[in-house]
């Protein structure tokens, strides 16, 4: 296989929170790739904007809210007005909430699926269209979790909406493979970003998970740059519906 099949020069990627953490880190790797990137944000991506710039490729940042569908329509006409359209989705935006089962809130069960579920579907759904109005190939890219494949515990939303995004990626691909559009998945494990950082503080906690990973050590947003470089390039043009756990292992043991 040549150095090729990885190039994404001239082709446009859509990522959403990527202002920091592993959106941050999938950013930079398309970039590396060649690729242009639209940061989708809550608050400015200055350090991410400062870093894709300084490999040399295009970067628009768009402001948008996505515990809401409202803004998706705006995000792909902003993609296409400067960049001709967007090549590949990331949808990387997600937020967690932990409580005990019992005390759980329904606010707290609404917030994690609107953003890390019912987004990322309306968003995707949306790209689809797009890539086949354009007639073009479209690569989509859901990020998972631990938590498609095991139950969790105090995050039952997370878990309910980590578990639907693996189900989504399979929907979708089996509905969009033949259009020309791959959807796959990322399921990183334990990764050292805002997300992680409440387990990282409990001393026990971090204990445990540190112990169950094979790797020996906690992932970081580097760490997923290469398998997005992969699922957005032509090098996994036969590959649909997967699930690819970048986990140090963790699903091993
Ligand atoms: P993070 O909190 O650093 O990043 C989350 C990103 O989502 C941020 O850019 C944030 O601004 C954005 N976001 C949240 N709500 C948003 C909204 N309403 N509108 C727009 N953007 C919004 O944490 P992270 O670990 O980098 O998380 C990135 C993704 O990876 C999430 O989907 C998370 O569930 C997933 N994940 C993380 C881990 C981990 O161990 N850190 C493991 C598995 C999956």
């Amino acid at each position: 296989m040549s150095a090729s099949f990885f190039d994404l020069s001239g082709k446009t990627a859509v990522v959403t929170g990527c202002n920091t953490g592993l959106g941050q880190g999938m950013a930079l790797g398309l970039a590396a790739a060649g690729c242009n990137i639209v940061a989708v944000n809550r608050r400015a991506p200055e350090e991410t904007q400062r870093r894709v710039e300084a490999l040399g490729v295009g970067f628009l940042a768009v402001d948008a809210d996505l515990a809401s569908t409202a803004p998706i329509d705006d995000i792909l006409a902003q993609a296409e007005a400067r960049f001709g359209g967007a090549d590949i989705l990331v949808n990387n935006a997600g937020i967690i909430r932990r409580a005990d089962s019992l005390e759980f809130t329904e606010q707290d069960w609404d917030e994690v699926l609107d953003v890390n579920l019912k987004s990322l579907f309306f968003l995707s759904q949306a790209f689809a269209r797009a890539c086949i109005d354009g007639q073009r190939r479209g690569k989509i890219i859901n990020i998972a979790s631990m938590l498609s494949f095991q139950g969790g515990i105090r995050v039952p939303s997370y878990t309910a909406s980590k578990s639907g995004v693996l189900g989504l990626t399979r929907l979708m691909a089996n509905e969009w493979a033949a259009r020309g559009i791959n959807v796959n998945a990322i399921a990183p494990g334990y990764m050292a970003t805002n997300n992680t950082e409440a387990l990282r503080h409990d001393p026990e906690r971090s204990r445990e998970i540190l112990g169950r990973i094979p790797a020996g050590r906690w992932g970081g947003p580097e760490d997923l740059a290469g398998a997005a470089v992969f699922l957005a390039s032509s090098a996994s043009d036969y590959v649909h519906g997967h699930t690819l756990a970048v986990d140090g292992g963790w699903l091993a043991r």
